[in-house]
């Protein structure tokens, strides 16, 4: 049985509560891990205290150092972790090592970036003879990361990572059916020389464990990646005690493929970016946008790809696409693709469950396609997060643009066209955190990354993401 990490050990919960992880993929038990509650947290809370102002105090470079090893450790486990992360998550197995891989990577940008001296404040000249100002820039104090089930080493990483390489201490709390690959880097990181408390990882249901995270006085921010609904819950929670939040939350991507665009590049593109982990992704292409005149040529493009796609448990080496996560996201999909199809709308891949060997077991569910989706159906207005795309046939960049705003979310967005004044014109106009242009959706380590509108605020990634792991601080020194 896997353990919780608190100041530097091994933990289990005093009440003997465990919860179980199932594989997505077959329904099989995976493993069982103690199950926190308030005692248990307040343990993890008071040892990132105890260890913060030691941190904090450590050099930049001594912490970077620190940092490299637990990453140079986790890079020699990355097939262990990258099993564990299949097995829990049911993304194919390449997939997950590419996540444990982004995840070393983050933590060696944010130690080497610490560590170079990057992070600077200000001298300032006053008004005033024989005085100076000083901008330092410090630590926050203890940071609680609570993580989602969809990318939890990546969310893991764009939180732990710039928190401690400034000198913050951390609880994380990933989700309970996702606890174990979190957990395996938690011990590696350790084992790589933090201090005791500097790192922590407790598992349990967030009206418990993420409750406490947020309304215990000790802990100075809450970093949080979820839905839009509970960010705003957090939100609210954490004012009372006017913790620092970074919330990035729920997403609608929409993707406008203009007349003058690459098909064959957009199609790929827009394949990937909505089918890859089963379309579970914050940053999927939820909603396509096609100009008229080659909408028929691009469905045709994406259909094809969709139909192609090879659905089989994250285990088998040949899968390109795994099972949805749990039952209720599968039921939630098959309720808006139900919806669409009520009011119309054309089916023109996928639809429905897998079923016989290998996926009786699992909750898979086929790439699918609808168009000519009327505008009052719940997939322009919901997120939908699955194997799920809506397109829909525009006669202009204006009504493409109209469209595409027309969401609550404010995440990601993309434009495809050889047209730089169209591209000019998407970066301008798309309500959104992020704009590509004629490329997948990815973020990269060197780019803010987080949404407007109800996609949440705040930034990670970037050196920006650092404005929101610590606070800036004026001094005057007089008498010089
Ligand atoms: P969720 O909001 O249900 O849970 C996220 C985390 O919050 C979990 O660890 C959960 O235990 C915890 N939690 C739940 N209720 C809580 C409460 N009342 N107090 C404190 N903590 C609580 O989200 P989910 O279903 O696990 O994740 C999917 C959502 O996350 C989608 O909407 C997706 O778009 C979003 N997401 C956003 C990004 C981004 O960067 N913007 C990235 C990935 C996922």
């Amino acid at each position: 049985m896997s353990t919780m990490v608190i100041d530097g050990k091994p933990a289990s919960a005093r009440s003997g509560a465990t919860v179980e992880i199932h594989d997505p993929a077959t329904g099989e038990l995976v493993d069982k891990v103690p199950q926190a509650g308030v005692e248990e947290t307040r343990q993890a809370i008071d040892a990132a205290h105890a260890a913060f102002r030691g941190w904090a105090d450590t050099v930049p470079q001594k912490r970077a150092q620190i940092l490299m090893k637990g990453a140079a450790l986790a890079r020699q486990h990355l097939d262990e972790v990258a099993t564990l992360l299949t097995r829990e998550q049911g993304k194919p197995l390449r997939d997950s090592k590419i996540e444990a891989e982004r995840f070393v990577e983050n933590i060696e940008y944010y130690a080497m970036l610490s560590a170079s001296g990057a992070i600077r404040g200000k001298h300032v000249q006053l008004s005033v003879p024989g005085a100076f100002g000083l901008v330092v820039r410090r630590p926050l104090g203890v940071v609680g990361a609570i993580i989602p089930w969809n990318f939890p080493l990546t969310l893991l990483a764009n939180k732990i990572a710039p928190a401690l390489a400034v000198g913050n201490t951390v609880v994380a709390k990933p989700a309970s059916t996702t606890p174990l690959s979190t957990i395996r880097l938690v011990e590696l990181m350790n084992e790589g020389g933090l201090p005791p408390g500097v790192l922590n990882v407790v598992v349990g249901p967030g009206a418990v464990v993420g409750q406490e995270l947020i309304k215990n006085p000790k802990v100075r921010k809450i970093g949080f990646t979820g839905e839009t609904q509970t960010g705003k819950q957090v939100m609210a929670e954490a004012a009372s005690d006017l913790k620092h939040v970074t919330l990035e939350l729920g997403g609608s991507d929409p993707a406008i493929v203009c007349d003058d665009a690459d098909l064959e590049q957009a199609s790929k593109a827009i394949a990937i970016g909505r089918f890859f982990n089963a379309g579970q992704a914050c940053l999927a292409v939820k909603r396509v946008y096609v100009f008229e005149s080659v909408a028929d040529q691009l469905i045709e493009k994406l259909a094809a790809r969709a139909k192609k796609l090879k659905v089989a448990p994250g285990s088998d080496a040949a899968s390109q696409m795994g099972p949805m996560h749990t039952a209720g996201g599968r039921e939630g999909i098959e309720a808006q693709l139900k919806d669409a199809l009520d009011r119309g709308a054309r089916l023109v891949a996928g639809g429905k469950r897998l079923s016989g060997a290998p996926y009786d077991g699992g909750f898979f569910f086929e790439p699918t396609i609808v168009t000519d989706v009327p505008w009052e159906a719940r997939v322009w207005r919901e997120e939908t997060f699955g194997p799920l795309l809506p397109i829909a046939r525009v006669k202009d960049l204006d009504e493409a643009f109209e469209r595409a705003n027309d969401s609550e979310f404010g995440l990601g967005s993309s434009i495809f066209t050889r047209d730089l004044k169209r591209a000019q014109l998407g970066i301008d106009r798309l309500d959104a955190g992020y704009t590509w242009v004629n490329t997948i959706q990815v973020a990269y380590d060197e780019l803010p990354f987080g949404g407007t509108k109800h996609s949440g605020f705040g930034k990670e990634h970037g050196v920006e993401v650092l404005d929101f792991y610590t606070e800036q601080k004026s001094a005057v020194v007089a008498g010089v």
